[in-house]
Protein backbone atom coordinates (compact mmCIF):
# COMPACT_ATOMS: atom_id res chain seq x y z
CA UNK A 1 0.00 0.00 0.00
CA UNK A 2 1.11 3.62 -1.36
CA UNK A 3 0.77 5.63 2.17
CA UNK A 4 -1.39 8.63 1.45
CA UNK A 5 0.68 10.86 3.93
CA UNK A 6 -1.32 13.46 6.06
CA UNK A 7 -3.48 14.84 3.24
CA UNK A 8 -3.80 17.92 4.73
CA UNK A 9 -0.22 18.81 5.16
CA UNK A 10 -0.40 20.18 1.44
CA UNK A 11 -3.48 21.31 1.26
CA UNK A 12 -3.45 24.54 -1.12
CA UNK A 13 -2.61 28.10 0.12
CA UNK A 14 -6.13 28.47 -0.73
CA UNK A 15 -8.55 26.58 0.98
CA UNK A 16 -8.18 26.06 5.08
CA UNK A 17 -6.79 22.64 5.43
CA UNK A 18 -9.31 21.73 8.57
CA UNK A 19 -11.96 21.84 5.65
CA UNK A 20 -11.69 18.16 5.06
CA UNK A 21 -12.93 17.62 8.62
CA UNK A 22 -16.52 18.61 7.29
CA UNK A 23 -16.60 15.57 5.32
CA UNK A 24 -17.20 12.89 7.30
CA UNK A 25 -17.41 10.56 4.31
CA UNK A 26 -13.82 11.01 3.66
CA UNK A 27 -12.55 9.98 6.86
CA UNK A 28 -12.25 6.83 6.12
CA UNK A 29 -10.87 3.79 4.78
CA UNK A 30 -11.67 1.03 2.14
CA UNK A 31 -10.77 -2.34 0.91
CA UNK A 32 -9.51 -2.69 4.81
CA UNK A 33 -6.54 -0.40 5.06
CA UNK A 34 -6.80 1.94 2.09
CA UNK A 35 -8.05 6.16 2.89
CA UNK A 36 -10.50 6.98 0.62
CA UNK A 37 -9.34 9.32 -2.45
CA UNK A 38 -12.63 10.51 -3.89
CA UNK A 39 -11.82 11.54 -7.14
CA UNK A 40 -15.68 11.07 -8.92
CA UNK A 41 -17.36 14.59 -7.60
CA UNK A 42 -17.97 15.26 -11.93
CA UNK A 43 -20.42 12.71 -11.32
CA UNK A 44 -21.77 13.41 -7.92
CA UNK A 45 -19.73 15.68 -4.95
CA UNK A 46 -20.11 14.59 -1.04
CA UNK A 47 -21.60 16.56 1.34
CA UNK A 48 -20.35 18.74 4.72
CA UNK A 49 -21.84 17.88 8.05
CA UNK A 50 -23.11 21.61 7.77
CA UNK A 51 -25.07 20.63 4.90
CA UNK A 52 -26.23 16.88 6.91
CA UNK A 53 -27.42 18.99 10.17
CA UNK A 54 -29.61 21.07 8.17
CA UNK A 55 -31.48 18.21 6.38
CA UNK A 56 -31.40 16.86 10.31
CA UNK A 57 -32.75 19.68 11.35
CA UNK A 58 -35.76 19.66 9.06
CA UNK A 59 -36.84 16.69 9.76
CA UNK A 60 -36.42 16.60 13.64
CA UNK A 61 -38.09 19.68 13.95
CA UNK A 62 -39.74 21.86 10.88
CA UNK A 63 -40.20 19.45 8.26
CA UNK A 64 -44.29 19.67 6.51
CA UNK A 65 -45.77 20.27 3.15
CA UNK A 66 -44.89 23.65 1.94
CA UNK A 67 -47.69 26.30 0.66
CA UNK A 68 -50.49 24.37 2.04
CA UNK A 69 -51.08 24.29 5.41
CA UNK A 70 -51.63 27.17 8.24
CA UNK A 71 -50.12 25.53 11.27
CA UNK A 72 -46.44 26.29 12.32
CA UNK A 73 -44.27 23.39 10.64
CA UNK A 74 -45.91 24.35 7.48
CA UNK A 75 -45.18 27.87 7.35
CA UNK A 76 -41.25 27.15 9.18
CA UNK A 77 -40.90 25.00 5.91
CA UNK A 78 -42.12 27.14 3.74
CA UNK A 79 -40.01 30.04 4.91
CA UNK A 80 -36.66 27.91 4.45
CA UNK A 81 -37.69 26.27 1.00
CA UNK A 82 -38.41 29.78 -0.20
CA UNK A 83 -35.20 31.33 1.96
CA UNK A 84 -33.52 28.40 -0.64
CA UNK A 85 -34.90 30.07 -3.13
CA UNK A 86 -33.03 33.26 -2.80
CA UNK A 87 -29.80 31.64 -1.95
CA UNK A 88 -29.78 29.90 -4.95
CA UNK A 89 -31.18 32.81 -7.21
CA UNK A 90 -28.46 35.03 -5.77
CA UNK A 91 -25.90 32.28 -6.05
CA UNK A 92 -26.56 32.54 -9.76
CA UNK A 93 -26.82 36.59 -10.25
CA UNK A 94 -30.88 36.10 -11.26
CA UNK A 95 -32.80 39.22 -11.12
CA UNK A 96 -35.76 37.62 -9.57
CA UNK A 97 -36.39 34.92 -7.40
CA UNK A 98 -39.58 33.59 -9.76
CA UNK A 99 -37.13 32.97 -12.08
CA UNK A 100 -35.65 30.16 -9.98
CA UNK A 101 -37.68 26.86 -10.36
CA UNK A 102 -36.69 23.60 -8.43
CA UNK A 103 -36.19 20.91 -10.25
CA UNK A 104 -35.09 17.49 -9.61
CA UNK A 105 -31.47 18.48 -10.93
CA UNK A 106 -29.57 19.55 -14.60
CA UNK A 107 -31.79 16.73 -16.72
CA UNK A 108 -35.44 17.49 -15.56
CA UNK A 109 -34.67 20.98 -15.94
CA UNK A 110 -33.61 20.67 -19.87
CA UNK A 111 -36.49 18.28 -20.21
CA UNK A 112 -38.87 20.72 -18.64
CA UNK A 113 -37.76 23.42 -21.60
CA UNK A 114 -37.74 20.88 -24.37
CA UNK A 115 -40.76 19.73 -23.45
CA UNK A 116 -42.64 23.05 -22.18
CA UNK A 117 -40.79 25.83 -24.16
CA UNK A 118 -39.86 23.67 -27.30
CA UNK A 119 -42.99 21.74 -28.26
CA UNK A 120 -44.92 25.94 -27.77
CA UNK A 121 -42.23 27.41 -30.17
CA UNK A 122 -40.14 24.73 -31.89
CA UNK A 123 -41.54 24.03 -35.67
CA UNK A 124 -41.13 21.45 -38.44
CA UNK A 125 -38.05 22.86 -40.42
CA UNK A 126 -36.64 24.74 -37.09
CA UNK A 127 -33.78 24.83 -36.20
CA UNK A 128 -31.43 23.41 -32.96
CA UNK A 129 -27.68 23.52 -31.89
CA UNK A 130 -25.76 21.73 -29.71
CA UNK A 131 -22.56 20.60 -29.44
CA UNK A 132 -20.92 17.37 -29.67
CA UNK A 133 -19.35 17.26 -26.43
CA UNK A 134 -22.95 17.39 -25.14
CA UNK A 135 -23.98 15.10 -21.90
CA UNK A 136 -27.10 13.28 -23.02
CA UNK A 137 -29.02 15.02 -20.82
CA UNK A 138 -28.66 18.13 -23.21
CA UNK A 139 -29.02 16.40 -26.40
CA UNK A 140 -31.49 13.55 -25.93
CA UNK A 141 -34.38 15.86 -25.14
CA UNK A 142 -33.61 18.07 -28.23
CA UNK A 143 -33.70 14.60 -30.48
CA UNK A 144 -36.75 13.70 -28.74
CA UNK A 145 -38.36 17.70 -29.49
CA UNK A 146 -36.75 17.59 -32.78
CA UNK A 147 -38.91 14.18 -33.77
CA UNK A 148 -41.81 15.87 -32.07
CA UNK A 149 -41.89 18.61 -33.99
CA UNK A 150 -39.78 17.95 -37.26
CA UNK A 151 -37.21 20.41 -36.41
CA UNK A 152 -33.63 19.98 -37.89
CA UNK A 153 -30.97 18.70 -34.68
CA UNK A 154 -27.06 20.44 -35.93
CA UNK A 155 -24.43 20.70 -33.37
CA UNK A 156 -20.97 22.58 -33.88
CA UNK A 157 -17.95 20.24 -33.82
CA UNK A 158 -15.01 19.85 -31.76
CA UNK A 159 -11.24 20.33 -32.50
CA UNK A 160 -9.53 17.09 -31.80
CA UNK A 161 -8.18 18.37 -28.72
CA UNK A 162 -11.28 18.91 -27.13
CA UNK A 163 -12.34 23.26 -28.19
CA UNK A 164 -15.78 23.97 -29.98
CA UNK A 165 -15.10 24.99 -33.28
CA UNK A 166 -16.74 28.41 -33.01
CA UNK A 167 -15.80 29.65 -36.96
CA UNK A 168 -18.84 26.58 -37.87
CA UNK A 169 -21.06 28.88 -35.66
CA UNK A 170 -21.91 32.04 -37.53
CA UNK A 171 -22.78 29.27 -40.93
CA UNK A 172 -24.73 26.91 -38.36
CA UNK A 173 -27.09 29.74 -37.12
CA UNK A 174 -29.87 30.61 -39.39
CA UNK A 175 -33.13 32.75 -38.96
CA UNK A 176 -34.60 29.32 -38.73
CA UNK A 177 -32.50 28.67 -35.41
CA UNK A 178 -34.52 28.58 -32.59
CA UNK A 179 -32.16 27.21 -29.55
CA UNK A 180 -28.82 27.16 -28.94
CA UNK A 181 -28.13 24.80 -26.57
CA UNK A 182 -24.68 24.02 -24.65
CA UNK A 183 -22.51 22.99 -21.52
CA UNK A 184 -20.73 25.92 -20.05
CA UNK A 185 -17.50 23.23 -19.21
CA UNK A 186 -18.23 19.65 -20.64
CA UNK A 187 -18.15 16.69 -18.34
CA UNK A 188 -15.52 14.45 -19.92
CA UNK A 189 -13.18 17.47 -21.80
CA UNK A 190 -13.12 20.17 -18.85
CA UNK A 191 -13.52 22.54 -21.76
CA UNK A 192 -14.99 25.68 -20.63
CA UNK A 193 -16.63 26.91 -23.49
CA UNK A 194 -17.48 30.55 -24.47
CA UNK A 195 -20.64 30.77 -23.45
CA UNK A 196 -21.09 34.59 -23.33
CA UNK A 197 -19.76 34.83 -27.00
CA UNK A 198 -21.73 31.98 -28.33
CA UNK A 199 -25.35 33.19 -26.83
CA UNK A 200 -24.13 37.23 -28.09
CA UNK A 201 -24.25 35.52 -31.50
CA UNK A 202 -26.79 33.15 -31.07
CA UNK A 203 -29.20 36.04 -29.93
CA UNK A 204 -28.45 38.24 -32.91
CA UNK A 205 -30.51 35.49 -35.15
CA UNK A 206 -33.47 35.69 -32.18
CA UNK A 207 -31.92 32.54 -30.91
CA UNK A 208 -33.04 31.45 -27.07
CA UNK A 209 -30.30 29.84 -25.64
CA UNK A 210 -29.70 27.13 -22.85
CA UNK A 211 -26.67 26.77 -20.88
CA UNK A 212 -26.04 23.22 -19.38
CA UNK A 213 -24.08 24.64 -16.37
CA UNK A 214 -23.97 21.09 -14.53
CA UNK A 215 -20.26 20.81 -14.29
CA UNK A 216 -19.62 25.57 -13.45
CA UNK A 217 -22.53 26.41 -11.20
CA UNK A 218 -20.51 24.44 -8.57
CA UNK A 219 -17.25 25.09 -9.59
CA UNK A 220 -17.08 28.78 -10.62
CA UNK A 221 -18.85 32.49 -9.89
CA UNK A 222 -21.67 32.14 -12.32
CA UNK A 223 -24.14 35.01 -13.72
CA UNK A 224 -26.37 34.40 -16.04
CA UNK A 225 -27.09 37.94 -17.27
CA UNK A 226 -23.64 38.07 -17.91
CA UNK A 227 -23.78 34.69 -19.98
CA UNK A 228 -26.44 35.82 -21.46
CA UNK A 229 -28.34 32.85 -20.46
CA UNK A 230 -32.06 32.89 -21.27
CA UNK A 231 -32.30 28.85 -19.62
CA UNK A 232 -30.05 27.39 -16.93
CA UNK A 233 -29.92 24.02 -15.32
CA UNK A 234 -27.71 22.79 -12.55
CA UNK A 235 -27.77 19.98 -9.89
CA UNK A 236 -27.71 20.12 -6.26
CA UNK A 237 -25.65 16.90 -5.87
CA UNK A 238 -22.85 18.22 -7.92
CA UNK A 239 -22.24 21.06 -5.37
CA UNK A 240 -22.96 19.36 -1.73
CA UNK A 241 -26.40 19.28 -1.93
CA UNK A 242 -28.33 16.29 -1.99
CA UNK A 243 -29.69 14.03 -4.28
CA UNK A 244 -33.17 15.03 -6.07
CA UNK A 245 -32.23 19.04 -6.09
CA UNK A 246 -31.17 21.22 -8.64
CA UNK A 247 -32.37 24.85 -10.28
CA UNK A 248 -34.17 25.48 -13.56
CA UNK A 249 -33.34 29.18 -14.24
CA UNK A 250 -35.36 30.90 -16.69
CA UNK A 251 -36.02 34.37 -17.81
CA UNK A 252 -38.67 35.82 -16.39
CA UNK A 253 -40.36 36.94 -19.85
CA UNK A 254 -39.67 33.31 -21.35
CA UNK A 255 -41.67 31.19 -18.43
CA UNK A 256 -44.12 33.36 -18.38
CA UNK A 257 -45.31 32.55 -21.86
CA UNK A 258 -44.39 29.08 -21.49
CA UNK A 259 -47.30 26.32 -20.72
CA UNK A 260 -46.88 24.44 -17.53
CA UNK A 261 -45.03 21.23 -18.07
CA UNK A 262 -46.43 18.55 -15.20
CA UNK A 263 -49.99 19.00 -13.94
CA UNK A 264 -50.97 18.94 -10.57
CA UNK A 265 -51.15 20.32 -6.97
CA UNK A 266 -49.91 23.84 -6.80
CA UNK A 267 -49.20 24.81 -9.87
CA UNK A 268 -52.62 25.67 -10.30
CA UNK A 269 -54.55 29.16 -10.30
CA UNK A 270 -58.23 27.58 -9.76
CA UNK A 271 -59.73 24.32 -11.01
CA UNK A 272 -63.14 23.62 -12.58
CA UNK A 273 -63.93 20.12 -13.65
CA UNK A 274 -62.80 20.69 -17.45
CA UNK A 275 -60.51 23.16 -17.03
CA UNK A 276 -57.65 24.99 -15.10
CA UNK A 277 -55.61 28.22 -14.63
CA UNK A 278 -52.06 28.00 -14.02
CA UNK A 279 -50.31 29.57 -10.71
CA UNK A 280 -48.30 32.35 -11.02
CA UNK A 281 -44.08 31.72 -11.02
CA UNK A 282 -42.54 29.82 -10.09
CA UNK A 283 -45.06 27.43 -8.66
CA UNK A 284 -46.46 27.39 -12.25
CA UNK A 285 -43.64 24.87 -12.81
CA UNK A 286 -43.24 22.79 -9.71
CA UNK A 287 -46.26 20.90 -9.43
CA UNK A 288 -47.21 18.30 -6.97
CA UNK A 289 -45.07 18.31 -3.20
CA UNK A 290 -41.63 19.46 -3.99
CA UNK A 291 -38.27 18.09 -2.40
CA UNK A 292 -38.72 20.45 0.51
CA UNK A 293 -35.50 19.09 2.71
CA UNK A 294 -33.14 18.82 -0.18
CA UNK A 295 -34.08 22.20 -1.48
CA UNK A 296 -33.10 23.78 1.87
CA UNK A 297 -30.10 21.70 2.38
CA UNK A 298 -29.34 23.47 -1.25
CA UNK A 299 -29.65 26.52 0.40
CA UNK A 300 -27.12 25.64 3.29
CA UNK A 301 -24.76 24.22 0.42
CA UNK A 302 -24.40 27.56 -1.09
CA UNK A 303 -23.89 29.11 2.29
CA UNK A 304 -21.30 26.85 2.67
CA UNK A 305 -19.53 27.63 -0.96
CA UNK A 306 -19.73 31.00 -0.64
CA UNK A 307 -18.02 31.06 2.64
CA UNK A 308 -14.85 29.24 1.43
CA UNK A 309 -15.55 31.38 -2.19
CA UNK A 310 -16.31 30.06 -5.51
CA UNK A 311 -13.26 31.97 -6.94
CA UNK A 312 -10.90 30.01 -4.12
CA UNK A 313 -12.39 26.70 -4.86
CA UNK A 314 -12.14 27.31 -8.91
CA UNK A 315 -8.06 28.23 -7.96
CA UNK A 316 -8.00 25.43 -6.03
CA UNK A 317 -9.29 22.67 -8.41
CA UNK A 318 -7.19 24.68 -11.43
CA UNK A 319 -4.46 24.25 -9.08
CA UNK A 320 -5.15 20.78 -8.25
CA UNK A 321 -5.61 20.11 -12.25
CA UNK A 322 -2.57 21.53 -13.78
CA UNK A 323 -0.42 19.59 -10.95
CA UNK A 324 -2.49 16.42 -12.47
CA UNK A 325 -2.45 16.69 -15.64
CA UNK A 326 1.70 17.30 -15.62
CA UNK A 327 1.80 13.74 -13.38
CA UNK A 328 -0.21 11.90 -16.16
CA UNK A 329 1.54 13.26 -18.93
CA UNK A 330 4.64 11.47 -17.25
CA UNK A 331 3.07 8.10 -17.45
CA UNK A 332 3.53 7.00 -21.10
CA UNK A 333 0.65 6.15 -23.78
CA UNK A 334 -1.97 7.45 -21.71
CA UNK A 335 -4.26 10.15 -23.81
CA UNK A 336 -5.59 13.13 -21.81
CA UNK A 337 -8.67 14.11 -23.75
CA UNK A 338 -9.81 17.91 -23.70
CA UNK A 339 -7.59 20.80 -23.65
CA UNK A 340 -4.29 21.80 -22.02
CA UNK A 341 -4.23 22.56 -18.37
CA UNK A 342 -4.76 26.47 -19.03
CA UNK A 343 -7.73 25.99 -20.54
CA UNK A 344 -9.75 23.36 -18.37
CA UNK A 345 -11.76 22.84 -15.65
CA UNK A 346 -11.01 20.38 -12.44
CA UNK A 347 -11.43 17.48 -14.21
CA UNK A 348 -9.19 14.62 -15.96
CA UNK A 349 -10.39 11.82 -18.64
CA UNK A 350 -7.80 9.63 -20.35
CA UNK A 351 -7.07 6.34 -22.07
CA UNK A 352 -4.01 3.87 -21.66
CA UNK A 353 -3.42 1.61 -24.39
CA UNK A 354 -3.99 -1.35 -21.58
CA UNK A 355 -6.25 -2.27 -19.65
CA UNK A 356 -9.78 -0.97 -20.75
CA UNK A 357 -11.23 2.20 -18.77
CA UNK A 358 -13.42 0.01 -16.57
CA UNK A 359 -10.46 -1.94 -15.39
CA UNK A 360 -8.50 0.84 -14.94
CA UNK A 361 -11.23 2.18 -12.43
CA UNK A 362 -11.12 -1.18 -10.64
CA UNK A 363 -7.83 -1.12 -9.91
CA UNK A 364 -7.85 2.48 -8.52
CA UNK A 365 -10.68 1.09 -6.45
CA UNK A 366 -8.39 -1.37 -5.53
CA UNK A 367 -6.24 1.53 -3.36
CA UNK A 368 -9.06 3.40 -2.40
CA UNK A 369 -9.45 5.52 -5.55
CA UNK A 370 -12.74 6.92 -6.63
CA UNK A 371 -13.04 7.49 -9.82
CA UNK A 372 -15.41 6.97 -13.08
CA UNK A 373 -15.30 4.63 -16.05
CA UNK A 374 -16.92 4.62 -19.15
CA UNK A 375 -18.55 7.00 -21.57
CA UNK A 376 -19.84 9.39 -19.00
CA UNK A 377 -22.90 9.89 -20.57
CA UNK A 378 -21.20 11.51 -24.10
CA UNK A 379 -21.59 8.54 -26.64
CA UNK A 380 -21.63 10.75 -29.44
CA UNK A 381 -18.19 12.93 -28.24
CA UNK A 382 -16.46 8.95 -27.53
CA UNK A 383 -17.20 8.27 -31.13
CA UNK A 384 -15.60 11.46 -31.98
CA UNK A 385 -12.41 11.00 -30.46
CA UNK A 386 -12.41 7.72 -31.61
CA UNK A 387 -13.11 5.59 -28.29
CA UNK A 388 -15.01 3.70 -26.79
CA UNK A 389 -14.28 4.73 -23.10
CA UNK A 390 -12.15 6.60 -20.63
CA UNK A 391 -11.83 7.02 -17.35
CA UNK A 392 -12.09 10.02 -15.94
CA UNK A 393 -10.57 11.81 -12.00
CA UNK A 394 -13.04 14.91 -11.14
CA UNK A 395 -11.88 17.22 -8.19
CA UNK A 396 -13.92 19.65 -5.61
CA UNK A 397 -12.75 21.71 -3.05
CA UNK A 398 -11.80 18.96 -0.54
CA UNK A 399 -9.32 17.05 -2.64
CA UNK A 400 -5.74 17.35 -2.48
CA UNK A 401 -2.01 17.73 -4.16
CA UNK A 402 -1.20 14.15 -2.05
CA UNK A 403 -4.12 12.69 -3.40
CA UNK A 404 -3.24 13.35 -7.08
CA UNK A 405 0.33 12.29 -6.38
CA UNK A 406 -1.38 8.74 -5.09
CA UNK A 407 -3.66 8.66 -8.47
CA UNK A 408 -0.43 8.81 -10.79
CA UNK A 409 1.77 6.33 -8.79
CA UNK A 410 -0.91 3.58 -8.59
CA UNK A 411 -1.67 4.52 -12.51
CA UNK A 412 2.26 4.41 -13.20
CA UNK A 413 1.79 0.63 -11.62
CA UNK A 414 -1.17 -0.35 -13.52
CA UNK A 415 0.88 1.13 -16.67
CA UNK A 416 4.00 -0.73 -16.25
CA UNK A 417 1.91 -4.21 -14.92
CA UNK A 418 -0.05 -4.24 -18.33
CA UNK A 419 3.11 -3.35 -20.58
CA UNK A 420 2.96 -5.98 -23.28
CA UNK A 421 5.69 -8.00 -22.04
CA UNK A 422 9.65 -7.64 -23.37
CA UNK A 423 8.77 -3.85 -24.37
CA UNK A 424 10.81 -1.57 -22.59
CA UNK A 425 9.53 1.40 -21.01
CA UNK A 426 10.61 4.21 -23.51
CA UNK A 427 13.19 6.69 -21.72
CA UNK A 428 11.84 10.43 -23.33
CA UNK A 429 12.60 13.96 -22.28
CA UNK A 430 9.62 13.87 -19.28
CA UNK A 431 10.18 10.67 -18.39
CA UNK A 432 11.01 9.79 -14.78
CA UNK A 433 13.99 7.49 -14.36
N1 LIG B 1 -25.03 17.78 -17.87
C1 LIG B 1 -23.77 17.55 -17.50
C2 LIG B 1 -22.67 18.31 -18.19
C3 LIG B 1 -23.48 16.64 -16.50
O1 LIG B 1 -22.22 16.40 -16.15
C4 LIG B 1 -24.55 15.96 -15.88
C5 LIG B 1 -24.27 14.93 -14.78
N2 LIG B 1 -23.29 14.01 -15.10
C6 LIG B 1 -25.85 16.23 -16.28
C7 LIG B 1 -26.05 17.15 -17.27
C8 LIG B 1 -27.02 15.56 -15.68
O2 LIG B 1 -27.15 15.89 -14.34
P1 LIG B 1 -28.22 15.14 -13.42
O3 LIG B 1 -27.91 13.67 -13.56
O4 LIG B 1 -27.95 15.65 -12.07
O5 LIG B 1 -29.57 15.46 -13.94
Amino acid sequence: MIELKSPREDFSKLLPAALRDDFPILQQVVHDEHPLVFLDNAASTQRPRQVIEVLRRVYERDYANVHRGIHTLSERSTEQYEDAREKAREFIGAEKALEVIFTSGSTAGINLVARSWGDANVHAGDEIIVTTMEHHSNLVPWQQLAERSGAVLKHIPITDDGQLVLESLDSLLTERTKLVAVASVSNVLGTINPVADIARRAHAVGAVVLVDAAQSVPHYPTNVRELGADFLAFSGHKMLAPTGIGVLYGREQLLDAMPPFLGGGSMINRVWLDRFTPAELPAKFEAGTPPIAPAIALGAAIDYLNRIGLVNISRHEHELCRYAYARLREIEGLRILGPGPDERAGLLSFTLPEPHAHDIAQLLDERGIAVRAGHHCTWPLHDRLGISASTRASFYLYNTPAEVDLLAEVLAEIRERFRPKGRKRAAGPGKRP
